[in-house]
């Protein structure tokens, strides 16, 4: 049950661990209709990252030929800095990830990484160097701890502690019975959206890529859950490249760059200030959901 629920919830991240684990693979892509189209070229070079930024160059997408949904993309995420994709629900800000993580290739046009083409270097080093955090965390049914090593199984005791303090679960973990040993699951402890987000930060943390990608939930936490989360992604956003996928924007008005995608096409780009003062999509956005949040 786990092995078919897992890839609904998180993409390329639990693909990967399939991958080795499954033998029968091609009935669980027939199960999902996805297709594994994506193979690694004939000596694909490993991805080399030094700084960390990102190009999209003319990229288009579309998951049936008859619908696009990535129009001629184009922009650059500069090295080290903190960025956020907004914009209405189905606009393509997921997807974006998902091709950024190799989960499918662009129809045409490329995706660079420090000037290399993710498609000529090999997912396992592409796949290293991003860490996200998806909307939905998947626990499995195992102590925190091991919950939260998973992915990084080489992790020391020290590195397990200080990701926990760094992801802000230092004081949940403190009141569990059996602190990192509590079992998680069924007839285990049983995290909120705003706990499991924060395992999944750990993770990241323990992954050590250089790459971020966090994928803000939908359903809105309350405001002290929200800080943490927040809290905990600024601490690990520190000298990484880091990318957000924002529903709420009041989560994302520090970012170096916002921008705006609609209907697969980047209408507005900007910091939270010059983008209100532009006055236009982005700054209606901003005006609805303030009205919204005071209602
Ligand atoms: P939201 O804010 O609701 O999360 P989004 O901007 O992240 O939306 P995407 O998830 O990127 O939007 O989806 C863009 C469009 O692509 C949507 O119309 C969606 O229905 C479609 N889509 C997403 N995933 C698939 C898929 N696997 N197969 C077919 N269509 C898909």
């Amino acid at each position: 049950i786990m092995q078919i629920f897992m890839p609904l919830n998180f993409f390329g991240f639990v693909y990967r661990e399939m991958k080795g684990s499954m033998a029968n693979i091609e009935k669980m892509f027939a199960l999902l209709r996805e297709q594994p189209k994506i193979v690694d070229q004939n000596n694909a070079d490993e991805l080399q990252v030094n700084q960390g930024s990102i190009q999209f160059n003319n990229v288009n997408f579309s998951y049936h030929t008859d619908r696009s949904i990535l129009n001629n993309l184009n922009f650059s995420i500069a090295a080290g800095s903190k960025v956020a994709f907004v914009g209405s629900s189905g606009a393509g800000k997921s997807t974006l990830s998902k091709l950024l993580y190799r989960f499918y290739d662009p129809d045409s046009g490329e995706i660079t990484i420090d000037g290399q083409d993710i498609k000529q270097v090999t997912q396992d080093s592409l796949r290293r160097a991003i860490g996200i955090v998806p909307q939905d965390t998947v626990l499995f049914n195992t102590t925190i701890g091991e919950n939260i090593r998973y992915g990084a199984p080489n992790a020391s005791d020290e590195d397990i502690d200080k990701a926990v303090e760094n992801a802000y679960l230092s004081e949940f973990i403190r009141q569990l019975p059996d602190g990192l040993n509590t079992l998680v699951g069924e007839r285990g402890l049983k995290l909120s959206g705003g706990e499991k987000q924060r395992v999944a930060i750990a993770r990241t943390i323990l992954k050590k890529s250089p790459i971020l990608i966090f994928d803000e939930a939908t359903s809105s936490l309350d405001s002290e859950a929200e800080q943490n989360i927040m809290r905990a992604i600024k601490q690990v956003a520190q000298n990484h490249t880091s990318i957000m996928i924002a529903h709420r924007l009041s989560t994302i008005v520090d970012a170096d760059t916002i921008f705006v995608l609609h209907k697969g096409e980047i209408i507005e780009q900007g910091d939270h200030l010059s983008l209100l003062k532009a006055d236009g999509h982005y700054a209606k956005l901003w005006n609805n959901q303030q009205q919204n949040s005071h209602e």
